[in-house]
């Protein structure tokens, strides 16, 4: 299984990432990348952006050593209700829309029930995509949402970088995976990279995939024209990538 974009990384624009996005996008076409989004923190975090990085993305070229560029966020999700860290006025300007739960912005208690938190992230207009939901921490009914998921027509992230940095998420992950099969709920397969070497490696992620027979219908970023339509029809945005 060939993942040919990769839509969940960081540029050291986010303090505890280390590659520029040029360095990013050479790394994706050295690994055969189609497409890349970016996707900081949102600037409640620590290590985030000043607000400003995610209103001037018009500087940038679409195209960039031959690989396409989108231009997004990853915000953090606060509290139950899941209001995100960003103004309404700049998340909808976003191309990809990531909402992740960081244990240092998210108001709720460790442990408990986090189903309504994610319930409600399906029901924002603006998300397209769950990041790294398996974490312990905070369980959630796993069938419940995953069937909204799929009612809504927003993806499910299996996140590589939880298998190497977080392996107390990998059998919850594996579980969600085989949720989203039964379902049939969209789902991205990211890096969430912070390094160059980083961009494109999800192979932790397909080999689990792969394991429990996962069908590649479901991969909304396996190609760059999949994830462009999906997207478009989600934002009613027509994407140009001319050079
Ligand atoms: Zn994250
Ligand atoms: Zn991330």
């Amino acid at each position: 299984m060939k993942i040919l974009t990769d839509v969940h990384t960081h540029t050291n624009a986010s303090s505890h990432a280390y590659s520029t996005l040029y360095e990013n996008m050479y790394a994706a076409k050295k690994r055969g990348l189609e497409l890349v989004a970016m996707t900081n923190h949102a600037p409640s975090i620590i290590d985030a952006p000043h607000i400003w990085h995610f209103m001037y993305f018009k500087a940038l070229p679409r195209v960039i050593e031959g690989v396409r560029l989108m231009c997004g966020v990853e915000a953090n999700i606060l509290d139950k209700n899941a209001s995100l860290d960003m103004p309404e006025s700049v998340l909808s300007d976003m191309e990809v829309v990531i909402a992740s739960i960081h244990p240092p912005t998210y108001k709720e208690e460790r442990g408990g029930d986090h189903t309504e938190t994610w319930l409600n992230v399906i029901d924002n207009e603006y998300v397209d995509i769950l990041g790294h939901t398996g974490s312990p921490d905070y369980p959630f009914d796993i069938d419940a949402v995953v069937r909204r998921a799929k009612e809504k027509n927003k993806c499910i992230e299996i996140n590589n970088h939880s298998f190497i940095s977080r392996p107390q998420n990998i059998e919850i992950c594996r579980e969600i995976a085989l949720a989203c099969k039964k379902y049939e709920t969209p789902v991205v397969v990211n890096s969430d990279a912070h390094f160059m070497d980083r961009i494109g490696e999800v192979s932790k992620a397909t080999e689990m995939l792969e394991e429990i027979g996962f069908p590649q219908k479901l991969i909304m970023n396996l190609t760059a024209e999949r994830f462009i339509e999906y997207i478009s029809k989600k934002k009613d945005r027509v994407f140009k990538f001319d050079e």
